[in-house]
């Protein structure tokens, strides 16, 4: 490229070290890297990135002095918050010195950080570096976020059990309940992060991993209310689809076990990277499965099931009663699994990731969400796409056994299964060319050249 050979520029990532948040950032780091920038990732010790997964990239690994951090204990919040007081003046250091030593050819352009990485902006300033915002959520959760903060305000929130189902005026369709609220601090703690996280104060412009057609009036919500451009390039994982950033190992024996099913038969069950249960819903899943005579994939992560690993958390005969029907494994190949023409239907608790590789596979799903965004999410899933239908509060087995039938094999799992195949094909069409991310990924690129 012309371009290239006259001005190379280095593009300085940096990840929130979860895996929702990680997989989005070196994907838009892949396909960066496809358009002539060199690539540095800034990251902690803690959930390092793979450097041989990426062998583009060049990685600047920071410092740590955290206490180790246990993902089980889930309170990654307060982890995170951590994060920005502790790594703000080792980003700075670091970053310092790579600037020292680089030559004129190999400029950094600009920093790209993950929306609660926040100390990344500061920095970046400090060292007169134009940033730029990285959200990995939805539009929608955005806004839901500015509006808790608002709500809050006005004193709506905390709110009285019976408002729980009442719809928020400008949010429709987000019930109270379907606030992003965090299970793991007090709404006090919660509201002083926000007002930090939704802060922007230097950067120069957002990248969203999110799709025009999916939330138009959302971002054209967003975008009034911004005074910096806002790009949605997504579905970064479909646009960068070679790369792999699991933490934990893949098993792709599961692929061949898929393989051997029939065409929109099994059910993908997976609760992403965080989400936590106990055993009583363990049991309730597990019973659910078994008896809903369908096949079924289902990812029991360790550490999921709270202090125990995954042979004993699963009920005594359930694996006599599945037999062949049912595999299960510790991590999937999730990306795969969801474009397998044997996956009909995934019961998901809706993590952002998640809802758009089952988006891009084309597969409607059971909505299970456990906090934070996956509530909204679930609820543009189930009704503004209306691709999934949302379990109860309580999972019981009859109504999982229920649900999965209601997915896989009656007419109302059929049209939801048609509405996704059309999803998917609008999806497609906004990456291709002249699709509206396309369209905005050039444009991005434009203003990272101008800086
Ligand atoms: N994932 C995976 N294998 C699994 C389960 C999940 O590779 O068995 C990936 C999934 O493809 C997604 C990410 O982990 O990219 C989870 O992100 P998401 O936003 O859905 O949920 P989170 O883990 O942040 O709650």
């Amino acid at each position: 490229m012309e371009r290239q050979r006259m001005r190379p520029l280095r593009l300085v990532l940096v990840p929130c070290p979860f895996q929702g948040h990680i997989n989005p950032m070196l994907q838009l780091g892949t396909i960066l890297h496809s358009k002539g920038f060199s690539i540095t990732v800034a990251h902690t010790q803690f959930n390092s990135p793979n450097p041989s997964a990426h062998p583009d990239f060049s990685f600047l690994p920071l410092p740590d002095t955290l206490p180790d951090h246990n993902s089980s204990t889930g309170d990654l919040v307060a982890f995170v918050w951590e994060l920005n007081v502790n790594y703000k003046a080792r980003f700075h250091e670091c970053l310092a010195q790579v600037m020292e030593q680089q030559g004129l050819e190999d400029r950094i352009a600009c920093v790209i950080y993950d929306e609660v990485m926040c100390f990344s902006e500061a920095v970046a300033m400090e060292l007169k570096l134009p940033s730029v915002v990285l959200r990995t959520a939805s539009a929608a959760t955005f806004l839901a976020r500015t509006s808790i903060l608002q709500l809050k305000a006005e004193g709506y929130i905390p709110f009285p059990e019976s408002m729980s189902q009442d719809l928020i005026p400008e949010l429709y369709p987000l019930r109270f309940k379907d606030l992003p609220f965090s299970v793991f601090i007090t709404l006090e703690d919660l509201v002083q992060q926000l007002s930090t996280f939704t802060n922007i104060r230097t950067s120069s412009a957002i990248i969203w991993n999110t799709i025009d057609s999916l939330e138009k009036s959302t971002l054209a919500k967003i975008q009034q209310q911004c005074r910096i451009p806002i790009f949605p390039i997504g579905p970064l994982h479909e646009i960068a689809s070679a790369s792999s950033s699991s933490l934990l190992e893949e098993d792709s024996s599961c692929l061949a076990w898929l393989d051997k099913q029939s065409y929109n038969s099994v059910i993908y069950v997976s609760f992403g990277s965080v989400a936590f249960m106990d055993m009583k819903e363990l049991a309730e899943i597990a019973w659910g499965l078994a008896n809903s005579q369908q096949p079924f994939l289902w990812v029991v992560r360790p550490g999921s099931i709270r202090g125990s690993e995954l042979i004993e958390v699963l009920p005594k005969g359930f694996k006599e009663t599945i037999g062949e029907r049912g595999y299960i494994v510790k991590w999937a190949p999730q990306k795969e699994v969801l474009a397998h023409d044997a996956v009909g239907g995934f019961f998901s608790h809706c993590g952002w990731n998640s809802t758009l590789e089952s988006i891009c596979g084309g597969i409607p799903m059971i909505c299970r969400p456990c906090f934070s965004d996956q509530r909204v999410n679930a609820r543009y899933i189930s009704q503004v796409w209306t691709v999934g239908l949302e379990l109860g509060n309580e999972l019981q087995r009859g109504e999982i056994e229920r649900a999965i039938r209601r997915l896989m094999v009656e007419k109302e799992g059929k049209e939801m299964s048609e509405r996704a195949k059309i999803l998917k094909e609008k999806v497609e069409l906004s990456i291709g060319e002249g699709g509206s991310s396309k369209n905005s990924l050039n444009e991005l690129i434009e203003i990272i050249m101008s800086f």
